[in-house]
């Protein structure tokens, strides 16, 4: 299995410029997000997976371990695969203008400090302007950001700042609950504990209304 790693931070293509009322919002932008094409190099990944494991001093010729190599640096490659996303847009016709969001979208990532994975639900949404996004787009603006090393903080951040930038929405609204297992199997073992983050853009950002809407509609509060 051949992968490609996605660049840290993503690659994003030029954005689309704004285009005034009433002219082109027939056509469709390019609004695409780059993948990287530096090659996954399996066969060192794999001999440095066996090079950690007698390091840590695991017995690596163990039958049940002589694929165990093998298995981590496939297993790593398909969690950095962040594939190249084409975010398909549609004008407004009907001039929609209140909130979009996609609740409970799941995710699984790794952390970047101890390359543990750490996983949980997103919620993403937005003030439609005078484009909409195709509604699985907002789930692959997930799933391509957590495609590589991470923090929640950054993924957070980095999936409101695209829609914004992208699609030029009054506003947008990201927040993750997740669970890391570096917190939860080592170190202080905080079992079920989630960690919440958030990130608003435009009119969530500086209505408290807009952005208290966004937090019932996901489900987050009463
Ligand atoms: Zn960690």
């Amino acid at each position: 299995m051949t992968q490609e790693l996605a660049p840290e931070p993503a690659e994003l293509a030029p954005p689309v410029p704004r285009r005034a009322p009433g002219t082109g919002l027939r056509s469709r932008p390019e609004l695409r997000i780059a993948g990287r094409d530096t090659a996954v190099d399996l066969a060192a990944a794999e001999r440095a997976a066996a090079d950690f494991l007698a390091a840590l001093g695991v017995d690596a010729d163990r039958a049940g371990l002589r694929e165990t190599p093998a298995r981590m640096a496939r297993a790593y490659a398909e969690l950095f695969d962040a594939q190249p996303l084409q975010l398909t847009t549609f004008p407004n016709d009907e001039g929609y203008g209140e909130l979009v969001l996609a609740r409970a979208i799941p995710f699984r990532t790794v952390c970047e400090h101890h390359l543990l994975p750490f996983s949980g639900v997103a919620h993403v949404g937005y003030l439609p302007g005078e484009r909409i996004l195709g509604l699985s787009k907002l789930a692959r603006l997930v799933e391509h950001f957590a495609a590589r090393p991470q923090t929640q903080e950054r993924l957070t951040k980095q999936v409101a700042d695209c829609l914004a930038e992208r699609l030029h929405p009054p506003g947008t609204g990201v927040v993750l609950e997740a669970e890391h297992s570096c917190m939860t199997v080592r170190g202080v073992r905080a079992l079920g504990s989630t960690t919440v983050t958030s990130a608003f853009t435009g009119t969530l950002s500086t209505d408290a209304g807009a952005r208290a809407e966004f937090l019932a509609l996901a489900g987050l509060t009463g």
